[in-house]
């Protein structure tokens, strides 16, 4: 057994993972598109093409949605892939909505060739649900595994979003060795010593399980539940977006919410929020309906009119309420009181551009509160960027980062010169920014350094050998530290590319 990782491994994007079972099967494990600062020192080209062989690879899994985990997905296909892609139900729901997306944003508009695509992986998608096993495909080798089967676990970080536990068996090792009487028996006569612990060794010894965590969520996180860990794993690939950092603010940050909020709309201003589509946006109207709800004698809170002005985050939001099931149990008692959490009555969807352009006019023309979510999240671009526009140079507008905002974006820009009345550029065109700037932390979708490291202190059967992956240089070393103490006698190893 061998993992190749052809992505997340120097910085946080473009998740692949490549697990070779034996010389003539392997299987990927995401398949994401790299994004920011790492793409700097690639062509665009460079950054999409599939670069490894593919001619042995049987099946793609797929942890979550974001596109930095599915985003080459459509090169794969153009590659020659034509194995099953295994996700969640979910996530199966979610991904053709990903890759449209993805397709219109940086291959073609053509919507025959997009619809051509989403044919081609709708044929390819297997959905399976949670906590079910599912055969791998493995072809016959003189060594390595012979058989191979995967299960998927709630990860709770975004929705559908899943760790993977790989179990390797039959090893051809073992095999050979059941028809040499030495040792055939010694091991009879280890199982005839036995207690449960020689059982598990001898299981261990035939069977491998391998865990790829994709991305863990926080505890805490509105609507969905939070990961546990697997009963055992022989090997762990694991995330370390935040393997130096712990979270802060999360239990207040509803508070801070309506705080900000009641300020900034004191003044009859609008209140901007950029916001990733998925999970972001769906995790802040659940918190918006809890205020409302809870400030009933609250003018304010009663009347402001709440904006999703983006098809994408809509179309989330849709699927977060078809698979509610997934939610967990808070979520679920909110809606047993008859409530609706993402779809309340006031808060209004903005699907077409002609609307969009019109809301934009609207809110300039009046004075009266209202809250905007729209994509995308780091103001590179989408619906925000004609917001911005707008009322960036207003006084009475707020607006308001619930999420990371990478140098050398405009949302980096803004809340790094807006505070101090700076200016930035939008379209080449210069704004003194006038609006009000405020950040509240704690709306990570991501788990922290105690949160990774308790996920592997819950696992039973501890892993002997721990990969990080899909975090920078220091959050890496910090988190391998943190394993080191935690199991001495583990190999502890940085993912290298
Ligand atoms: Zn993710
Ligand atoms: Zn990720």
């Amino acid at each position: 057994m061998q993992i190749i990782h052809h992505g997340a491994v120097n910085g946080v994007t473009g998740s692949c993972h490549q697990l070779d079972i034996n010389p003539q099967s392997s299987i990927l494990i995401d398949c994401g598109l790299f994004q920011g600062a790492e793409t700097a020192d690639k062509t665009a080209a460079d950054q999409l093409q599939i670069e490894f062989d593919l001619t042995h690879i049987t099946a793609l899994i797929v942890t979550h949605c974001h596109i930095d985990h599915v985003g080459r997905i459509p090169y794969l296909l153009a590659a020659g892939f034509n194995g099953p892609i295994y996700a969640t139900t979910a996530s199966a729901a979610l991904l053709p909505l990903v890759i449209e997306d993805a397709l219109k944003v940086g291959v073609t508009r053509n919507q025959r060739l997009i619809n051509l695509y989403l044919k081609r992986l709708q044929q390819l998608i297997q959905p399976i649900d949670y906590e079910q096993w599912f055969t791998l495909e493995v072809k016959n080798s003189d060594s390595g595994y012979q058989q191979a089967k995967a299960q998927f676990n709630v990860a709770g970080h975004i929705l559908g979003s899943a760790y993977v536990e790989i179990e390797l068996s039959g090893s051809s090792l073992n095999h050979n060795c059941t028809h040499k009487n030495s040792h055939k028996n010694t091991d009879i006569h280890n199982s005839n010593s036995g207690n449960r612990h020689d059982d598990d060794i001898k299981n261990e010894k035939d069977s491998h399980l391998v865990v790829f965590s994709g991305d863990l969520g926080a505890s805490n996180t509105p609507l969905l539940p939070s990961p546990k860990s697997p009963f055992r794993a022989d090997t762990l690939v694991i995330e370390s977006t935040y393997g130096d950092k712990n979270h802060h603010n999360r239990e207040h940050r509803a508070e801070s919410l309506r705080h900000v909020i009641e300020r900034a709309v004191s003044d009859n201003g609008v209140v901007l929020i950029p916001a990733f589509s998925i999970g972001r946006t769906q995790e802040l109207l659940y918190e918006l309906e809890q205020i409302i709800f809870s400030q009933q004698h609250n003018p304010i809170w009663q009347s402001i009119e709440i904006i999703i002005d983006s098809p994408m985050a809509a179309n989330f939001t849709e699927q977060y309420i078809e698979y509610k099931n997934l939610w967990d149990s808070e979520a679920k008692a909110v809606l047993a009181q008859q409530r609706h959490p993402l779809d309340f009555s006031q808060l209004y969807t903005i699907d077409s551009h002609q609307d969009h352009l019109a809301v934009v006019n609207y809110l300039s023309s009046r004075q009266k509160p209202a809250i905007v979510i729209a994509a995308s999240g780091m103001c590179t671009g989408g619906r925000i960027i004609n917001y911005l526009q707008r009322f960036l140079a207003e006084p009475t507008a707020d607006i308001l980062f619930v999420g990371y905002q990478a140098k050398g974006t405009i949302g980096r820009d803004i809340q790094e010169y807006g505070p101090t009345g700076g200016y930035v550029y939008i379209e080449g065109e210069k704004i003194d920014i006038k609006a009000g700037i405020h950040t509240i932390s704690g709306y990570s979708a991501h788990a922290d350094q105690q949160n990774l490291i308790d996920f592997v202190k819950g696992i039973e059967h501890k892993p002997k050998h721990i990969r990080i992956v899909h975090g920078d240089t220091e959050a890496k070393q910090a988190l391998a530290d943190k394993y080191r103490q935690l199991l001495p006698n583990a190999e502890i190893k940085i993912g290298t590319g």
